[in-house]
């Protein structure tokens, strides 16, 4: 591993004026992710800058009703937090299927958003990658594909978006809150994640330097009845093959609104706006379900080996739905 400098960031802008006096600089939260991938080779910075005490520990209620996640969270106390608890089950659920205890004692919110896609080409830096060497090709699409997209990907790059909670945030509608080197602004999720198109590298609309200070949750009463659901190829440190985060309202057996994305099917969480745009209105039924569910995947592309996503993304949507109906 490339020697490095290490420095501890304790408020955003000092954060930010790091980055821009060491370009070869990355914001550290947990290390989880980052740490593995300076130790494979994958990236080599220059300087580290811890950023966990930037913003830690704070779960705020916000003016109209929501909360303020300052970036520096981590994901055992996020999903501990009572308010959490109460108001976004589908958010705790997602961060409880991911990783490990230990991992999530580390793992930052700001973190846990940016991590990078698990497809093995990425990580093996023998082999050539899009993503990590722009231009050198994809070897997933005619490989080891798999666990990859069925949706929205490009002949540049076919991985996947590997992080649970952002499903969650996704569905939930979430604001991200960023200071970068011209001050701060919000990006709204679905909106922080990119497709890949022919700029794979990209993962994110984030700018060189951009710092994650908090994730702002929206007041939505219905999402008390919500889930998350999430298929793995075993019980637990797994990776979603595919997943679901829904929120559904409904009365008399009519659905008034509800919010649906999936994991594990596209480069970015993927909201499932034609499914909710056709159940809005529709009975709670577990038909309607299925028809909400084939309204979304018409727009699925599978690869050679992982058609099976598919019939799997539309059967969990339905199961999940059906549950938060089943469930008073
Ligand atoms: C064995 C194993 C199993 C796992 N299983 C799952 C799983 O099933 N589901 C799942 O969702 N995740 C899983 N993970 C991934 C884990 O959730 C992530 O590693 C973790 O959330 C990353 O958070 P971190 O704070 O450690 O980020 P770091 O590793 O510190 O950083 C990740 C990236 O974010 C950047 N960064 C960090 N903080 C900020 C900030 N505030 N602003 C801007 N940039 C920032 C870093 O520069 C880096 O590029 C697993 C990890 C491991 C090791
Ligand atoms: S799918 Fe993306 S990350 Fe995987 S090898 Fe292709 S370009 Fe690289």
């Amino acid at each position: 591993m490339r020697p490095f400098a290490y420095r501890r960031a304790t408020d955003a802008q000092t954060a930010v004026a790091a980055l821009s006096e060491r370009p070869d600089a990355m914001y550290l939260g947990g290390g989880t992710n980052l740490v593995d991938l300076m130790r494979l080779g994958v990236v080599s910075p220059g300087a580290l800058v811890d950023v966990t005490r930037v913003a830690a520990g704070t779960v705020e209620e916000t003016a109209d009703g929501g909360l303020l996640i300052g970036a520096g969270v981590r994901n055992s106390d996020l999903a501990a937090h009572p308010a959490v608890r109460r108001r976004y089950p589908m958010l705790v659920q997602a961060v409880l299927s991911g990783a490990s205890g230990q991992i999530r004692n580390m793992a930052t919110v700001g973190g846990n958003l940016l991590q990078r896609t698990r497809c093995s080409y990425f990580q093996d830096v023998s082999k050539p990658c899009n993503k990590r060497r722009p231009g050198s090709g994809c070897p997933a699409v005619e490989g080891d594909h798999r666990n990859l997209a069925i949706i929205g990907h490009s002949d540049a790059c076919v991985a996947t978006h590997p992080s649970d909670m952002a499903v969650a945030l996704v569905a939930l509608g979430a604001i991200v809150h960023v200071e970068g080197r011209h001050g701060a602004r919000r990006v709204p999720m679905p909106g922080l994640h990119r497709l890949p198109g022919d700029e794979p590298e990209r993962d994110t609309v984030l700018e060189p330097g951009d710092l994650i200070t908090a994730v702002e949750l929206p007041a939505l009463p219905f999402t008390t009845r919500s889930r998350y659901r999430k298929v793995r190829d075993r019980a637990s440190f797994a990776f979603a093959v595919v997943s679901v985060a829904a929120a559904l309202d409904t009365a008399d057996g009519v659905v008034r609104d509800c919010r649906i994305a999936f994991g594990g099917i596209a480069h970015v969480p993927w909201r499932a706006e034609l499914a909710e745009e056709a159940l809005r209105g529709a009975p709670a039924t577990a038909a309607e379900f299925a028809r909400a569910a084939d309204a979304e995947l018409t727009r699925a592309r599978p690869l050679r080996e992982n058609g099976f996503k598919v019939p799997l993304a539309r059967n969990v949507l339905v199961r999940t739905l059906t549950d938060l109906v089943e469930t008073p």
